[in-house]
């Protein structure tokens, strides 16, 4: 079984709230940072990229802080993207799935029932979906419907030796998480099933719950595959930029 590294790529932020958004309904008077990521996994011959972040046009309509083009920040790790043949989108929130054009010879996998979501039902359409869905992802994702370029995944699923999508709903409708072979052993990548690392630590989610029940149970799915609590990677958490070695700007080695 192949090995992997993974790395976390910071593209924005950071941006301040409530404590209650990344601790649901606890911490209301604490001030607390996030900033955002795409991840890349990368084995002595493949590259997969896990979410695409978002585009230059996006992020000057939103006035993103600190925002960098994702395929800037993969440049550095001398990624082109290009050339990325494999992007694992995790859910289609706007900060994880709007910048899916930078990268146009990619094969996306995505899980059926989120596409279905966002894509068919009238439910995506209405305001607490609508604030975090994205039409250009939507629609870029369409436009390769039918075609070997979007993989729409039922459940789990390997994509390649050592790399497996995990259904785990709870924060969307069947996100999905990432569990990646590595040389400390299993590691996932949880994206927003945690936004921080506090949340698989204590066992509580963060905000925009669809699904409360099923996202407990995605908590005991996910403990189970990883070799251990600190190879579970969260989707915002600003530690991911501090307490991991550098290896350039905005880019931190993982494991
Ligand atoms: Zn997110």
């Amino acid at each position: 079984m192949p090995n992997y590294e993974i790395y976390a790529l910071k593209y924005a932020g950071p941006f301040f709230s409530s404590g209650a958004f990344l601790m649901w309904l606890k911490d209301w008077e604490e001030t607390v940072k996030r900033n955002y990521y795409i991840w890349c996994i990368k084995g002595s011959r493949e590259v997969v990229v896990v979410d695409s972040g978002v585009s230059p046009e996006l992020a000057r309509e939103k006035n993103l802080t600190g925002y960098i083009n994702p395929a800037e920040v993969l440049s550095r790790i001398d990624i082109n993207a290009d050339e990325v043949r494999h992007v694992i989108l995790t859910h289609i929130h706007w900060d994880h799935a709007n910048g899916v054009s930078l990268f146009p010879r990619a094969t996306f996998y995505v899980q059926d029932e989120e596409y279905r979501f966002w894509l068919k039902d009238q439910i995506a359409t209405r305001p607490p979906f609508k604030h975090v869905a994205d039409e250009a992802a939507n629609e870029y994702l369409s436009s390769l419907e039918g075609t070997d370029r979007l993989v729409l995944l039922k459940g789990d699923q390997e994509i390649l030796p050592g790399i497996e999508c995990l259904l785990a709903p709870g924060h969307t409708v069947a996100l999905q998480a990432v569990a990646v072979n590595t040389a400390k052993g299993t590691a996932i990548l949880g994206s927003d099933c945690a936004h921080v690392f506090r949340n698989y630590q204590e066992d509580w989610p963060s905000a925009l719950i669809v699904d409360l029940v099923a996202w407990m149970k995605t908590y005991e799915k996910l403990r189970e595959r990883a070799s251990s609590l600190d190879l579970m990677f969260p989707g915002h958490d600003s530690l991911m930029s501090e307490n991991y070695p550098q290896v350039a700007k905005d880019v931190t080695k993982l494991a």
